[in-house]
């Protein structure tokens, strides 16, 4: 299931403990290749969506191969800014509007309003400069209510039918909006890409100046068994055409961006953790592994009913190995910290098929590279952020991020009467 063998993994325990993020190289390099090799008809740029995982040496590494930044606030630009990133390679595109804007995009990092009152605010520091607007293209499809990121029902960039709104305050502020940007979520179907792209490029067509349209992130990936993953060649080749018809009537060749997060680190990430108790409720009942991880590193089952490949790893070999339906429980003082619910339902255990525990094993997690050290209920029981490592190309680990300490929890509090 993943990029670790059971030895790497002992050794891995031994040397940095647990609970653990683990990432390899060579996937991710593997997943960069695959979207800069996306078939685009003239201009092209990528940008990885960094708040999938912001650690700054993924950042560093993929940027390296070529990405360019899609940040989703201030802090994020400035972070990949710290990370070494040319500040020209980052747009930001955020629900915040940045209280540091002005030093950033005089820096040169690009701004992407996601609203009309952002593109005022942009207008007020900036006249006359260009900027890209967010469009809501009034179509979504992430794959459930709480990642769907277009539509009526998403409150993501400016709804479709108030561009008059966009030239408003354009005019107002001598703006040239010269980026569009639809980022609607829309998973691994070249069809759906193809209706996205199609409707993003008649709202270009609206906007004369326009010469880069975004079609944003949300490119598939298969975790589980059964999923598949998004086909960038047959997506990318799927648009061409329209991007070329577009060019013909317009006379606008449109530079085309992308930025995907999920597709670009998923499946290049595991987590680690260990088998710290063994627990029943009964015949009529289930059996737990307790782990020393849960809703702190991994929050995205708790969120989304979320599916990820788990797997026991025995503390040595030579043992039974005989499976059980087993729940996989997260070290939380909350009932909701069960990283096997149902499909898509966070509220229902569905037990897993897996080897029988027993204290000291390690339980794995994979596709665990996106959204799962970004996205968690950080420090909840006081718990200390997990330390992250990197499986480098020539199969040695490096640590990327070192172990939080109980102090850098509470350095802020303060402790005078
Ligand atoms: C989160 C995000 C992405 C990346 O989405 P994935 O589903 O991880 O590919 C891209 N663009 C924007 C604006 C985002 O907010």
């Amino acid at each position: 299931m993943t990029f670790l063998n059971r030895d790497q993994i002992r050794r891995l325990r031994a040397e940095y403990g647990t609970p653990l993020y683990v990432y390899d190289q060579k996937s991710l390099e593997e997943s960069a290749r695959q979207v800069l090799a996306f078939p685009h008809a003239y201009d092209f740029t990528a940008r990885y969506a960094m708040k999938a995982l912001p650690t700054a040496a993924i950042i560093r590494l993929l940027n390296r191969m070529g990405l360019h930044i899609d940040a989703s606030s201030g802090f994020e630009a400035e972070r990949a800014i710290k990370a070494g990133v040319d500040p020209s390679q980052i747009q930001v595109t955020a629900q915040e509007l940045p209280k540091n804007l002005k030093s950033l995009v005089d820096q040169g990092v690009l701004f992407n309003a996601s609203s009309v009152h952002q593109l005022e605010a942009f207008g007020k520091l900036f006249p006359g400069h260009s900027v890209s607007v967010r469009i809501n293209p009034g179509m979504g499809s992430g794959h459930n209510n709480r990642t769907n990121v277009g539509g009526p029902g998403s409150s993501f960039g400016i709804w479709h039918e108030q561009l008059h709104r966009v030239k408003i305050v354009a005019s107002e502020h001598q703006l040239k909006v010269t980026g569009m940007h639809t980022h609607i979520g829309s998973g691994g179907d070249p069809e759906v890409w193809k209706r996205c792209a199609r409707l993003s490029l008649a709202i270009a067509a609206q906007l004369p100046e326009v010469t880069r349209l975004s079609l944003g992130g949300g490119f598939k990936v298969a975790r589980m068994p059964g999923e598949t993953t998004a086909d960038l060649q047959a997506i990318g080749l799927a648009l061409i055409e329209d991007f070329q018809i577009f060019s013909k009537e317009h006379g606008r060749e449109l530079h085309l961006e992308i930025e995907p997060g999920t597709f670009l680190v998923a499946n290049a990430g595991a987590i680690l953790a260990n088998v710290m108790d063994v627990v029943d409720t009964g015949e009529d009942g289930y059996v737990f592994a307790k782990t020393d991880t849960g809703m702190t590193e991994f929050l995205r089952p708790n969120l989304y009913g979320a599916q990820h490949p788990i797997e026991v790893i025995p503390a040595s070999d030579g043992g039974k190995e005989d499976k059980i339906d087993l729940l996989i429980a997260g070290h939380c003082c909350e009932s909701g910290d069960v990283m096997t619910p149902a499909a898509g339902d966070p509220e229902a255990l569905a037990p897993r098929q897996l080897i029988r525990p027993v204290v000291g094993d390690t339980v794995m997690i994979g596709g665990a590279g996106a959204y799962c050290s970004g996205l968690a209920g950080k420090h909840y029981n006081s718990f200390p952020e997990a330390a992250e490592v990197l499986l480098t190309r020539s199969e040695e680990f490096k640590l990327i991020r070192k172990r939080e300490i109980l102090d850098q929890i509470v350095r802020n509090e303060i402790y005078e009467d």
